[in-house]
């Protein structure tokens, strides 16, 4: 079920009131739109009336994909102390009401950034897995292990023969394109699945880039 309020915003640069509908919870399967609104950044944006100042809300929102089975947990935050503090937060309040009985087969995700839910939603909804999109991501900027700190690597998009990512460096300020051909993801998958690794989740997880590299560290033996 997908669920909103209204609130009033004052804005951080001018103080204008702004009334906008902040989401809570949003259900794919029943609210294609907001789903359509999501992707292209339009929920819990706060846009100022009078400046046109642009803000994230720091409301917490719960995206629920019931078809593709996945639940993704959406705090914002920048703080990486505070972001496990979080993480933990989730994972003992569910543990203690016992809500994950009703997501066995999920992929549950926790998240605290914007563009790392979209990119979740977009890895899933092309039938890819987190998983091994990470560890990919990992030998893709271990191309040029010298310049891997400022670069941050996000899948772009597909097509039938290749997964193509953009590569952000931060130092040089440019974008670039990586493909990996869709064998390469394909033999990633079954290595990871051969160690040991589960497309499944049987707790709230935290998938990213740390995440990749100790699962290629677990494979490394193959590489
Ligand atoms: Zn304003």
């Amino acid at each position: 079920m997908s669920i909103n309020s209204k609130q009033s915003i004052k804005c951080p640069k001018c103080a204008q009131l702004t009334e906008i509908t902040a989401w809570s919870s949003i259900t794919a399967d029943d609210s294609p739109d907001l789903k359509a609104d999501l992707l292209s950044r339009r929920i819990n944006i706060f846009k100022c009336e009078a400046c046109s100042h642009i803000a994230l809300l720091p409301s917490p929102l719960l995206y629920h994909d019931k078809e593709k089975k996945l639940l993704i947990s959406f705090t914002p935050c920048n703080d990486n102390t505070m972001a496990s503090q979080l993480f933990d937060n989730i994972k003992k309040t569910s543990k203690e009401s016992g809500e994950l009985k009703n997501y066995e087969d999920y992929n549950l995700r926790f998240v605290t950034g914007y563009d790392e839910l979209l990119e979740k939603i977009l890895i899933f909804d092309n039938g890819y897995h987190d998983k091994v999109i990470e560890v990919l991501k990992v030998l893709i900027l271990m191309q040029e292990p010298d310049k891997a700190d400022g670069r941050v690597a996000v899948f772009g998009k597909t097509d039938a023969n290749a997964l193509e990512f953009l590569i952000r460096d931060n130092k040089e300020n440019q974008f670039y394109t990586s493909k990996i051909p869709l064998d390469s993801y394909n033999t990633i998958s079954e290595q990871l699945l051969k160690s040991g690794v589960k497309y499944r989740s049987f707790d709230w997880e935290l998938i990213n880039l740390d995440y990749g590299a100790g699962l290629l560290r677990g494979i490394n033996n193959v590489f």
